[in-house]
């Protein structure tokens, strides 16, 4: 059965249009993911030159085989720039106008000599590398959510074979000069294929969407915005259910009044303060050790993996190093201390909640000794902890 081209042109023209409205719609859900508009901003083009290209196999002008290319190139740039924004998570303009002006410079001066057989062999090379181009920007994002992201390469990759397989068989028969649209059977495999592709590359894209939207969420759920640290919530459902064995310790840390530090300096400072001493915590960490921000001033490094006395030396240096660093606002240096409370677990285990109070009860205890100085709690009985002092 002879399928009708034109009618499958129309269909494609409109399950692109639909793909559009649909990926401006997603977009609209989550802002800061502009890949989406960009595709959308690809296809609408595609859709104008699907059209364009519609009216020229029906009537074979010149100007309308020219606005068909043109908006070819435009839509399969753009839809290559979405790809590299998806990656790098910023639009390339200049990816847009390079796909463009490659793909006008290879078709629509042959075009206007005369050759419409070699303007329409350089159509279709252009966009199979275009193709080519955005399936590696996919490839190359594979990490981030491997079942989605291999669906969408394997689909522009196929696309473009079939973009391929047009060219080389206008380049097989040779024909500088058709007088008409294309028509062989390369072409309507192609249009077959781009009709399957652009179906299957609008879903796997709505869901690449919601796989990032979705991580996000998670992500969001469990970071303290100011410091980029974990947060408290984070901590317990990494911990909550542990037993603390004799390797592993909790380190509590609660910056020396605070409150005259927002007093005298404000709170942006405070904040800066704050995020000073997230870094300093977080400098030197190995694979083992977590740290959170608890709350306010208070945060918390668990060592999972410990030599005995490693959480004494790691809490003593954070301390020397945070009072030793100077914190200048409006050209006037001033220093922060911090104290810090330590508990360890015991050989025969005992929860985080048991281990975290106990920190704390040493954090208090190095408060009460006058601050900016670390203390130990030890435990008398598995499960009653008293503190101790150590030197510091
Ligand atoms: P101490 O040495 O006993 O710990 O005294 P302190 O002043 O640090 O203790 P306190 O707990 O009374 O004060 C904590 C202050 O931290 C109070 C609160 O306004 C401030 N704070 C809590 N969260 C934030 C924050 O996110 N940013 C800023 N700038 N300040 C905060
Ligand atoms: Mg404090
Ligand atoms: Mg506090």
């Amino acid at each position: 059965m002879q399928l009708d081209y034109n009618s499958l042109l129309l269909a494609l023209g409109v399950s692109a249009s639909c793909l559009a409205v649909t990926l401006v719609g997603s977009w609209f859900s989550r802002r800061p993911e502009t890949f989406l508009l960009t595709c959308s901003a690809g296809l609408a083009p595609i859709v104008a030159g699907i059209f364009s290209y519609g009216a020229y196999v029906d009537k074979p002008r010149l100007t309308l085989a020219i606005l068909t290319f043109v908006l070819f190139f435009i839509g399969f740039s753009t839809i290559w720039a979405a790809g590299y924004q998806f990656r790098m998570r910023r639009f390339s303009m200049a990816r847009v106008l390079l796909g463009s002006l490659t793909g006008i410079a290879a078709s629509v001066p042959a075009m206007l000599a005369g050759y419409d057989g070699l303007a329409f062999m350089g159509d279709n090379i252009v966009i199979t590398v275009l193709l080519v181009l955005t399936a590696r920007e996919y490839w190359l994002s594979r990490q981030e959510a491997p079942t989605p992201l291999y669906g969408i390469t394997a689909l522009y990759a196929l696309t473009a074979i079939s973009f391929a397989l047009c060219a080389g068989v206008l380049i097989w028969d040779g024909k500088l000069v058709l007088g008409h649209a294309p028509d062989n059977w390369a072409e309507d495999v192609s249009l077959a294929i781009c009709i399957a592709g652009m179906t299957g590359i609008g879903a796997l894209s709505l869901a690449l969407h919601q796989w990032r939207q979705a991580a996000h969420h998670r992500l969001e759920a469990i970071t303290d915005p100011l410091t980029g640290l974990l947060n408290r919530r984070a901590l317990f459902d990494l911990y909550g259910q542990r037993s603390f064995g004799p390797l592993m310790a909790v380190i509590v840390f609660d910056i020396d009044r605070f409150k005259s530090v927002n007093d005298q300096h404000g709170h942006a400072t405070g904040d800066l303060v704050l995020k000073l001493f997230a870094q300093e915590l977080s400098t030197g960490l190995r694979a083992y050790d977590t740290v959170a921000r608890l709350g306010g001033e208070e945060f918390a490094l668990v060592l999972d993996n410990a030599l005995p006395g490693r959480a004494e030396q790691i809490a003593e240096r954070v301390r020397a190093a945070f009072a030793a660093r100077e914190v200048t606002v409006d050209g006037k240096p001033f220093a922060c201390t911090v104290s810090a409370g330590i508990a360890l677990g015991t050989a025969e285990g005992v929860g985080f909640d048991s281990v975290l109070s106990a920190a704390d009860k040493a954090l208090y205890a190095a408060k009460r000794n006058g601050r900016n100085r670390v203390e130990v709690a030890v435990y008398l009985h598995a499960v009653s902890p008293d503190v101790s002092r150590t030197a510091s």
